[in-house]
């Protein structure tokens, strides 16, 4: 199996409601360590992708992925605007010339936006943030298609290790964004944008694959 820019076109559409569906939970989850807003953020980010992608189609992933990256900038705001920007955006490159993304281009996908993310907002693993999702997804993306895996396989490990990740992030003391403000309080609170993370990777399982 692949997923070609229909399905990618159709993951995108799931994001805008399944951020719709969790934007108070988000809100939540931010409102204990930032500033109540991370819901709203994507919420209002991906409505605005599903409006430009069904108004622009682009004809290609490396196109459809970079209009997503612009209306992302320019909608989402915070810190969580930019981090998914460039994930976006580096994703497109890595499309660049594909008509369809196997297994491997996949991993390839996604290690591209997660180096970006890690690039441009400099935390580590460990700083309780959306990174201790989607690194230990990335690694088990990579372990899955080391053993032979396919699409469906990689994207489920990928997964797997997203959720785990997202609750690790629940007693780690945060060390990067507005909850490192808080210091120790932070501790005990599970990380709204390592919650938006999973919620990106569990869609993209249930699409592409
Ligand atoms: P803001 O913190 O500006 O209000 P959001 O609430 O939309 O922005 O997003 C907060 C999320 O952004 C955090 O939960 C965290 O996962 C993520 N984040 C913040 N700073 C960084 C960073 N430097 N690197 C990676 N992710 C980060
Ligand atoms: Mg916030």
């Amino acid at each position: 199996m692949a997923a070609g820019r229909q399905e990618v076109i159709e993951w995108l559409g799931d994001l805008q409601r399944i951020y719709t569906e969790n934007r108070e939970l988000l809100t939540a989850l931010d409102s204990a360590i930032g500033d109540a807003d991370h819901g709203i953020n994507m919420d209002r980010g991906f409505a605005a992708v599903k409006a430009e992608v069904d108004t622009n189609p682009p004809a290609d992933l490396r196109s459809l992925f970079q209009s997503v990256a612009m209306v992302l900038i320019r909608t989402v705001g915070g810190a969580a605007g930019p981090l998914y920007g460039t994930f976006f955006l580096r994703a497109s490159a890595a499309c660049t010339g594909k008509e369809v993304l196997g297994a491997g281009d996949a991993v390839a996908v996604f290690r591209a936006g997660i180096e970006g993310i890690q690039q441009r907002g400099k935390a580590e693993a460990g700083d309780k943030t959306m990174l201790d999702t989607f690194l230990p997804a990335l690694s088990a993306m990579q372990e899955a298609l080391d053993a032979g895996g396919g699409l469906r396989a990689v994207l489920e490990a990928g997964t797997a290790a997203a959720e785990s990740g997202m609750l690790s992030t629940i007693p780690m003391q945060a060390r990067k964004g507005r909850a490192s403000y808080l210091g120790a309080r932070s501790v005990g609170h599970q990380d709204p944008g390592a919650t938006s993370a999973f919620l990106l990777i569990r869609a993209a399982a249930d699409r592409w694959a």
